[in-house]
């Protein structure tokens, strides 16, 4: 009985305390699932089980992909594929991801050497980062800058991922870690922008170098919207302040001409390609030769 009071006592603090909570089976049924996510999640590096997949960004004006977003994928010996939303969270709550951002982070310098010498030699892999990441001590961005040196690449290879919240928190562990990789010339990009606080003044202030556009704006992209304005506007206070802009969740030639035609300098989504694995992608880069449409230059 004391161990629900504790689940109802949990929930009522996730909903912001002062307020109560009855128990229920299914809190008991998420408590007991996320543990095993974690016990299992504890495994996954050890065992080998992640794989990155690689997702194509567009240069919109000529069809061009010279970057690829990193997701990570977890490939569980009985869960089968489990996807990043299922066990970020958890891997946050308990600190695994800076584990598991280093060894994101290792797999993305080890592929971008790969294919700037394969493929394109200004090739960029886009990896995502966790706030958690940054906020704790263990992080050393020394370390990972002093790696893509030894592997011979310079700091524009990669460029990491960072959500609005992350800017919010002006602590300067995290400022400090920006500026870090800044000064090596890893690129920053602002992941969501638009969805929460969107302070105009971040992307200046923190040195950003990408402004995402998020899915949810992208997605009912018409001609006079509202969204549509909203994108306009992104694209222009971008460009203004010296930020490229990257349109997420592109599904349809629709939203890619009408994001081409505001401006927009880079596309990525299911039109262009849905995350694949690194011989998918290289797949993808041979049999294309040719550019995904953008604005009809082919
Ligand atoms: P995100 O960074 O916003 O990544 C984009 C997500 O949208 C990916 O989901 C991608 O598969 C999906 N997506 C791309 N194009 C389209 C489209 O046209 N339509 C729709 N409906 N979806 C599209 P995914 O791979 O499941 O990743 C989910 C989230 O997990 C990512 O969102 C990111 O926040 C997080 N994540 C992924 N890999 C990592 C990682 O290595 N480290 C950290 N910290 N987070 C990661
Ligand atoms: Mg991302």
């Amino acid at each position: 009985m004391l161990k629900n009071a504790d689940q109802a006592m949990y929930a009522a603090k996730d909903k912001g305390r002062n307020c109560y909570q009855y128990f229920t089976p299914s809190m008991q049924e998420r408590a007991t699932s996320r543990a095993l996510v974690v016990r299992d999640l504890r495994c996954a590096l050890p065992e080998n089980q992640f794989r990155l997949c690689y997702q194509p960004i567009v240069e919109l004006a000529t069809g061009k992909i010279h970057k690829a977003e990193a997701l990570l994928r977890w490939h569980h010996a009985t869960r089968g594929l489990v996807s990043p939303a299922a066990f970020i969270p958890a891997a946050e709550d308990t600190r695994l991801i800076i584990d598991i951002g280093d060894w994101v982070f290792r797999e993305a310098v080890r592929q971008c050497a790969y294919w700037r010498e394969t493929t394109h030699p200004g090739f960029q892999i886009t990896i995502n980062t966790s706030p958690v990441q940054y906020r704790h001590d263990n992080f050393d961005v020394e370390d990972w800058i002093s790696h893509m040196r030894a592997m011979g690449l310079p700091g524009p290879a990669i460029s990491v991922e960072i959500t609005e919240g992350l800017l919010m928190d002006s602590a300067t562990k995290v400022t400090d870690k920006l500026l870090m990789f800044r000064d090596a010339g890893i690129q920053v990009s602002l992941d969501d922008f638009g969805t929460g606080y969107s302070s105009l003044s971040y992307p200046k202030k923190f040195d950003i170098d990408y402004l995402k556009i998020d899915r949810s704006f992208v997605r009912n992209l018409e001609p006079n919207s509202d969204d549509m304005a909203l994108c306009e506007a992104i694209i222009v206070m971008a460009h203004k302040l010296g930020l490229k802009v990257i349109g997420a969740g592109i599904e349809t030639e629709a939203q890619r001409d009408l994001l081409a035609a505001a401006g927009c300098d880079y596309g990525q989504g299911y039109l262009f390609s849905r995350p694949v694995s690194a011989e998918g992608f290289e797949k993808l880069l041979d049999s294309r030769g040719v550019r995904f449409g953008g604005m009809g230059l082919g």
